[in-house]
């Protein structure tokens, strides 16, 4: 792929942005980045960028550079703003940072195993590269993790096959790419106002299953997952491959009596199936989350992994922070961390994973409806301790699905609302409950980010394990 003095338009400045332009740039395009915004910021970034020799042209992010050959797009910017209408216009091509990684792949790079859906994508991808790496593979989790695809296909470090986490605004600039094996591990509605419609959003997350050589991974209990696999154009040979928390059939990987098992990638797989792990191998054991681990473990073994180091990978496995984590257990109750449960699918996946539940939720909603988790919780609610900009719409979804939860509402945003909150579940909860922080909205309300609100709450029990440690001691210990 030469972009040597190629007239390359980026779309955004920002960690997406800027280093795109720093690459194109060392590949000798001529590289003008464009941002509509023009706060302190964006100066100082354009700033470092034009002391390199790239242009930048800020306060305008609508109107087409004279002469663009490509566009490069950070994923903020959503399909219809009027630049990517204008370079449509004029025949000219839109890539992402996942493309542009695709492209610049060197000959013989590693394969790609990606992972998309719209909940357990990043655990999913960790998973995966933890039972490739078991495997003895050299790998990497990357894409929409936290490492740059960019850098990692560019570096210089060699790898056998790479674990890739795509979202779905990724997934919508990247035409050619072409996984070696691929999973959707569910699909909800999120992001709406991005895609434009939930059909455009499925249709963009199917994306990831065009061209895959090996396996096509789907959730069986997710009609539309496997829709998608019908509608992918895949090379010959590639076959569909679903994942169940039921007995598996043929060509599916399931459990049966707390084992995982692949009947898809065995011998005979009508009469067989292969023992992989044990559901305790996974962390946490939610039924999500085992999931998650069926997805991975098919991916795995669509790449040739075998299966003791499908159990050895998952043995391996920590979730990242705020997903599921248990923080404490405090006379008899368990406080369990999942402020990453940031829409209502996610949330109905941790409040489905335990029998007796103080639900602490609330927040920004982006739009979403409480319905449906409200009905499907009802027989698991102690109690709920509601917060948050938009607490009324779940309040008001609870007195109608599930009428008997008694509901308290914190009216304070302040940065004792979480203690507070905390203090409220601990007076309702009883010994065997969880208490379980799983807001199905997002936090930016109240709080920084959901790493912000998971951090408090995990604060205020740590205060109340001192408490009790203090009260067990016999003597308090007020004045610490
Ligand atoms: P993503 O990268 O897609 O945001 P994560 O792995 O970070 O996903 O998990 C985010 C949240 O989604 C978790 O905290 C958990 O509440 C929920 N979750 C994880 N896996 C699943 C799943 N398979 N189905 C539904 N919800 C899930």
């Amino acid at each position: 792929m030469d972009l040597k003095d190629v007239r390359v338009t980026v779309a955004g400045l920002g960690v997406s942005g800027v280093p795109a332009a720093k690459v194109l740039h060392g590949l000798g395009a001529r590289v003008t980045v464009v941002n509509a915004t023009a706060g302190d910021k964006q100066r100082a970034e354009a700033a470092e960028l034009e002391a390199l020799g790239v242009s930048v042209r800020l306060g305008d992010g609508d109107t087409l550079p004279e002469g663009t050959e490509l566009v490069v797009t950070t994923p903020g910017w959503k399909p219809s703003s009027p630049l990517f209408t204008a370079a449509a216009a004029a025949g000219v091509e839109i890539w992402g940072d996942v493309e542009l990684a695709w492209r610049l792949r060197k000959p013989g790079a590693a394969p790609w195993l990606a992972v998309t859906g719209t909940n357990g994508k990043t655990t999913t991808t960790r998973m995966l590269a933890a039972i490739l790496a078991a495997a003895g593979l050299r790998t990497a989790a990357v894409g929409n993790i936290g490492v740059s695809l960019l850098d990692v296909v560019l570096g210089d470090e060699e790898y056998d096959v790479l674990a890739v986490e795509l979202s779905s605004y990724q997934l919508h600039w990247a035409p050619s790419i072409r996984p070696h094996s691929a999973a959707v591990l569910n699909l909800a509605p999120d992001h709406l106002d991005w895609h434009g419609s939930m059909a455009a959003y499925a249709a963009d997350k199917g994306r990831i299953y065009h061209g895959n050589q090996v396996a096509c991974v789907y959730n069986t209990a997710d009609p539309e997952t496997e829709r998608l696999v019908r509608e992918a154009d895949v090379e010959e040979g590639c076959r569909a491959i679903g994942f169940t928390l039921q007995a598996p059939r043929p060509s599916e990987f399931g459990v049966v009596d707390g084992i995982l098992v692949d009947r898809a990638f065995v011998e005979d797989r009508a009469n067989n199936a292969q023992e992989l792990a044990e559901t305790g191998d996974v962390t946490p054991p939610a039924p999500h989350n085992i999931a998650n681990a069926l997805a991975a473990a098919a991916l795995a073994r669509a790449y040739g992994v075998p299966p003791g180091a499908v159990r050895e990978g998952l043995r391996a496995f920590t979730p990242d922070a705020h997903r599921i984590a248990e923080v404490a257990t405090v006379d008899g109750v368990t406080y369990v961390d999942d402020s990453k449960a940031t829409n209502t699918h996610a949330a109905e996946a941790s409040l489905a994973a335990y029998p007796s539940i103080v639900w602490l939720a609330g927040g920004l909603a982006k739009g979403a409806e409480f319905d449906e988790l409200a009905a499907r919780a009802a027989g698991r609610l102690r109690a709920a301790v509601l917060f948050g900009a938009d607490r009324a719409l779940i309040r008001e979804a609870l007195a109608r699905h599930a009428p008997q939860v008694p509901v308290t509402e914190l009216e304070r945003t302040d940065t004792g609302a979480m203690p507070a909150a905390v203090a409220i579940a601990q007076d309702l909860a009883r010994p065997g409950d969880t208490v379980l922080l799983a807001p199905a909205c997002a936090s930016m309300d109240m709080f920084t980010n959901y790493n912000q609100r998971g951090e408090m709450f995990a604060d205020a029990v740590r205060e109340l394990v001192r408490a009790s440690a203090g009260t067990a001691a016999g003597g308090g210990r007020a004045g610490d």
